[in-house]
């Protein structure tokens, strides 16, 4: 039999979800009676376990001393002490302070607090150093918002936001100038349309390089 957490919400239907760490959740409607989910959970055994041998061979970040965080194309090592709660980078290593340096749940949220501070000046300044030929067109300078997205690099909203992955910051900065230029080409075009690329082919000639870079696995970590 299959262990599961049942979690019950205002729902219609049965949800099934294996977490990164083989877990496997179900949610489920507030009066599903739990042999409903049982056999549910049942029916789905062999999708349960593909899942799982998925999840196992898929490289997985580790937060630890020692551990490899991609960043900007280069790879840092971590090196984790105890301390005051602190991120630095000196050369090839990126320097984590916290209060127990065992515990992964913690590094990880320090590494993302200092990577959110690092991600809103990278990002102004690619939209800066690309957004002349879009003022000289008449557009307004888009909001930037950080996000941890997914599925999406970016995306340009039509109230005037350019939404941006956090993630982002591990690949190459040509690569996230592509990011940042495809968003802000929707300014003139909302679509994927030939006029939307003739513009990236004008503004970017190398576009399709640069977005190969995404579509490459980081190094393992
Ligand atoms: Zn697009």
């Amino acid at each position: 039999m299959t262990d599961y957490q049942l979690i019950r919400s205002k729902r219609r239907s049965l949800e099934l979800r294996v977490l990164e760490d083989g877990r496997v959740q179900v949610r489920a409607p507030q009066r599903a009676p739990v042999r409903m989910v049982q056999a549910f959970v049942d029916s789905r055994r062999q999708w349960i376990a593909d899942q799982q041998q998925r999840q196992a061979r898929r490289p997985r970040q580790r937060w630890q001393d020692g551990a490899k965080l991609a960043w900007r194309g280069e790879c840092l090592q971590m090196d984790v002490c105890e301390g005051r709660t602190r991120v630095t980078v000196s050369g090839p290593y990126l320097s984590v302070r916290v209060s127990d340096p065992e515990d992964e749940a913690a590094v990880c949220a320090a590494v993302e607090s200092w990577m959110r501070r690092q991600a809103k000046p990278v990002f102004e300044d690619s939209i800066a150093r690309q957004f002349d030929w879009f003022e000289q067109q008449g557009f307004a300078l888009p909001t930037l918002r950080i996000k941890k997205m997914r599925t999406r690099w970016g995306s340009l909203s039509a109230r005037g936001y350019i939404n941006l992955n956090m993630a982002l910051l591990h690949y190459p900065p040509e690569a996230l100038d592509y990011v940042v230029m495809h968003e802000l080409c929707h300014l003139k075009h909302m679509d994927h349309g030939p006029g939307f690329h003739g513009l990236m082919d004008a503004r970017m000639p190398d576009w399709r390089e640069r977005k190969a870079i995404l579509e490459q696995p980081l190094f393992q970590p």
